[in-house]
């Protein structure tokens, strides 16, 4: 990657959205009445708003003419065919089977393949890919290597999946294993790639074991990225080949296209060449989203999905974009900040416990840190800790805690400026200063399944 001052973007603005900050009162104020849930307060009075980089980019003037030429006919758009062309260009697949966002992939995946009592093995599954699982009383498993979850642990390939672990289980599956799913880069552990190498040895064992393998390929854009700076054998390649390669060790994927595709909605479910699959999915597709050229989107849509998918493989582009996040991060951690490293490709991950060493877990210290960061500067962040992956054990009614309490910050593509993130890193430094004032949060309200979205807090 080159040094960040010895470039500039790869591209020049030419709209702008105007935002504000709010007074100190008034942000105090706001979230208070949102419950303390970031998730319930207007974007308006957001200002610089790092809740997730998921349907936020900015799209180019190529994808924005796109919009006009949307042919929404029913059957057979012209759109369609072009979104058609560009996965095969780009990820190689025969089939695909668009829909309104990832998560809707995910449920004609899962309704395809998975039946109760089963369990689900992963690298590190999505909240959204949990949630289909848990929905139809099956078990998510996340056989994410031990260095993944180690937020201080310098390893080029964080979200690799423990092949020792993921054969056991298969080995001694007796049939209760519908699939793997392989998610690049990991998400949940800071947005850490995946090697080459880790997804050709999962896929050989899935064929050894005839299981499925899924790519959840959100990100798939940044992991090649990060494979051809971190893998000398790839350092050479373009990343449209690096992606080619990829997801030749699959048997499909589910993609949402609100991440590496640049777009504001959309996704698809992809299967290399199994027909059958195909037709199967459609049949689902049918009843949840739509006839099988449009799937839940308009034309205008699927064009602008099938130009954010060759524009997010430009190499100048990535550079750019993993540049920003780096940006930050390398400010942040200069500043004494604890922060999972390497770091990743779509945002910042703070590791809390280490943040707020001081504030127990059943505080919500990753909560407390988003409460701050909105009053301090209205920033808007998300806690990817307590909340988001614990949940309340139904039969003993206590809190199960996840391995991590994070705070993510998530950078829009092609959105703000370093500035913005220069902003960020001084709100931090204001937080860390005044640490041992920081008060703990606790639920009154969370909802069964993905809490984080709904629940209400007060402060302690
Ligand atoms: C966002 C995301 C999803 C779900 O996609 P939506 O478009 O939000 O429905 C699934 N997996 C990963 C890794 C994601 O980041």
């Amino acid at each position: 990657m080159r040094e960040r001052h010895l470039y500039a973007e790869p591209y020049r603005v030419k709209m702008v959205e105007r935002i504000k900050q709010k007074s100190f009162d008034e942000r105090k104020k706001l979230i208070s009445e949102a419950h303390y849930n970031i998730f319930n307060l207007r974007a308006e009075d957001v200002y610089i708003d790092l809740l997730t980089d998921s349907g936020t980019s900015a799209m180019s003037a190529n994808q924005w003419s796109g919009l006009m030429i949307g042919d929404e006919s029913y059957a057979g758009c012209a759109n369609y065919f072009n979104l058609q062309q560009a996965v095969k260009d780009i990820i190689g697949y025969n089939f695909v089977v668009p829909t309104h966002q990832g998560r809707a992939a995910e449920n004609i995946l899962m309704s395809m393949f998975l039946k109760e009592g089963q369990t689900v093995p992963g690298n590190m599954h999505f909240d959204t890919t949990e949630g289909h699982i848990r929905m139809r009383r099956s078990s998510p498993l996340n056989l994410v290597i031990d260095e993944g979850l180690d937020t201080a642990f310098d390893h080029p390939f964080k979200g690799n999946i423990n092949l020792g672990r993921l054969e056991e289980l298969l080995k001694n599956s007796m049939g209760k294993i519908p699939m793997l799913i392989m998610t690049v880069t990991c998400n949940s552990n800071g947005g850490q790639p995946v090697s080459m190498d880790n997804i050709r040895s999962a896929y050989e064992l899935t064929r050894k074991y005839k299981v499925p393998m899924f790519i959840d390929a959100a990100r798939f854009a940044e992991n090649c990225y990060f494979i051809k700076q971190r893998d000398p054998a790839y350092s050479g390649k373009s990343i449209r080949h690096i992606a080619r390669e990829m997801f030749s060790y699959a048997d499909g994927c589910t993609m949402s296209a609100k991440k590496d595709a640049l777009v504001n909605i959309g996704g698809f479910l992809a299967f290399k060449d199994n027909e059958e699959w195909y037709e199967k999915a459609v049949q689902i597709q049918i009843c949840y989203e739509g006839f099988r050229t449009y799937g839940g989107l308009a034309g205008r849509d699927l064009e602008a999905v099938a130009r954010g998918l060759y524009e997010g493989t430009e190499e100048d582009y990535l550079e750019d974009r993993i540049g920003q996040v780096h940006y930050l991060g390398q400010k942040l951690i200069k500043m004494g900040v604890p922060l999972q490293i390497p770091l990743g490709g779509h945002g910042i991950f703070i590791d809390v416990t280490k943040f707020l060493p001081d504030m127990p877990r059943a505080e919500l210290p990753g909560q407390a840190l988003v409460k701050e960061l909105y009053l301090e500067a209205g920033i808007r962040a998300i806690e990817l800790g307590t909340c988001a992956f614990g949940y309340r054990c139904p039969e003993t009614g206590n809190e199960v805690y996840p391995p991590q309490e994070l705070l993510r910050l998530a950078i829009p593509r092609r959105v703000y400026s370093d500035r913005h993130m220069d902003i960020v890193a001084q709100a931090l430094s204001a937080i860390a200063g005044r640490k041992d004032k920081i008060r703990g949060l606790k639920m009154v309200y969370q909802a069964e399944i993905m809490r984080h979205f709904t629940a209400r807090f007060e402060p302690i």
